[in-house]
């Protein structure tokens, strides 16, 4: 196996070797529409080595983590720890990423679970908001939720914060 598909496998916890390209992962995701490769695709770009190719995509950085390729895939192969290993790489190792709003709200959502250990929708979008200068996009939607409760305005704490913290440190 290539070191780069070695790397990825490891920090993923995906067994990469199993995939013989039936494409059902592909079939069933729903932001294909906005990869540059489809999903198998993306598996046998890690199977051969294409670290720049990916580390440099906007692919990595537009999967959702819903996990329908996983559930799909006869092989158990879950493309979201991928995706997940592979933005983790592009962020350690510097590289440009072709979507500053989804970077900037990664960012803002990672940073509210490590503070609270959960997401706090309110101070994460602010946060989000704060990064894009985006002020207005969603704003109507976000007021509505707001009136129905359905954004807190203070956050819940949980227990095991030091847990979470735990993970946050061993990920980066
Ligand atoms: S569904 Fe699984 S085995 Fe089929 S192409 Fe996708 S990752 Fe490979
Ligand atoms: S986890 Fe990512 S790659 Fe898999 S189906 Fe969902 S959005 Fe697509």
């Amino acid at each position: 196996m290539h070191p780069f598909a070695t790397e990825v496998q490891e920090l993923s916890g995906q067994n990469l070797s199993r995939c013989y390209q039936c494409k059902k992962c592909t079939a069933g995701c729903p932001t294909v529409s906005w990869y540059e490769w489809p999903n198998h695709g993306v598996v046998r770009m890690i199977q051969r080595g294409m670290r720049d190719a990916l580390l440099g995509s906007k692919t990595i950085w537009m999967c959702v983590g819903c996990d329908t390729c996983g559930t799909r895939c006869p092989n158990g192969i879950y493309l979201g720890p991928i995706m997940d290993a592979l933005r983790s790489l592009a962020r350690r190792e510097g590289r440009r990423v072709p979507e500053p709003a989804v970077l900037a709200f990664h960012e803002a959502f990672l940073a509210s679970a490590r503070r609270f250990g959960r997401v706090h929708e309110a101070t994460m979008l602010a946060a989000y908001k704060l990064k894009t200068r985006d002020f207005l996009t969603d704003l109507g939607v976000g007021l509505k939720l707001f009136a129905k409760g359905k954004i807190p305005v203070l956050p819940k704490g949980i227990q095991g914060k030091a847990e979470i913290e735990k993970i946050f440190r061993l990920g980066s």
